[in-house]
């Protein structure tokens, strides 16, 4: 009896703690989670384009401000030196508004990123000019990808939900900071 007990309250904790990461974060969902070596130093540079550059580096220090002293991004002046790419073109293949090309090695059985080329597209798929907020909310999404978010939520709030067209937020959320923090194990 004192067994079965034991065994019982083993099972109703491990229940619990699956019910918190869950709620906290939307790790589980992912692809596979990817890291970079050194997160305290992802090298970034953002193509020269009088269009509207600002917006990709808000972007940048959107995140680099949630993830406090964890992850840093320093800015670079030659793609060559970068670990991370942005640049804006005119339209992307389908219904996407972004695309997130990513190089990873594979160490000891975890995945590292090596490389991360970021596009965003100036119109969507029906043609029509994106606006601030869009091109703002898509870098936010494709910097995740390239921060190690290798895969989607499946809630509306995130940053990094599937489709890009019905975000409702410009944000991040708990949620998407929580699972980078989890991913690095911050
Ligand atoms: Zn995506």
């Amino acid at each position: 009896m004192k067994r079965l007990l034991l065994l019982l309250f083993v099972l109703i904790f491990s229940t619990q703690v699956f019910a918190r990461e869950d709620f906290r974060t939307y790790y589980s969902t992912l692809d596979y989670p990817a890291v970079w070596i050194n997160p305290k130093n992802i090298k970034v540079y953002i193509y020269p384009d009088e269009y509207k550059e600002q917006i990709l580096r808000n972007a940048f220090n959107t995140w680099d401000g949630a993830l406090r002293s964890n992850l840093d991004f320093k800015y670079v002046d030659e793609p060559s030196k970068a670990d991370i790419t942005i640049k804006y073109v005119k339209k992307l293949d389908g219904r996407n508004a972004g695309e997130t090309k990513t190089g990873h090695v594979k160490l000891q059985g975890k995945v590292y990123l090596g490389r991360a080329d970021i596009s965003i597209a100036k119109t969507n798929y029906i043609g029509f000019t994106c606006t601030d907020l869009e091109l703002l909310k898509t870098a936010l999404h494709e910097i995740g990808h390239a921060i190690g978010i290798l895969g989607h939520s499946k809630n509306i709030t995130d940053i990094m939900y599937y489709s890009t067209a019905s975000h409702r937020q410009s944000t991040l959320s708990d949620k998407d900071i929580e699972t980078v923090n989890k991913i690095y194990g911050f």
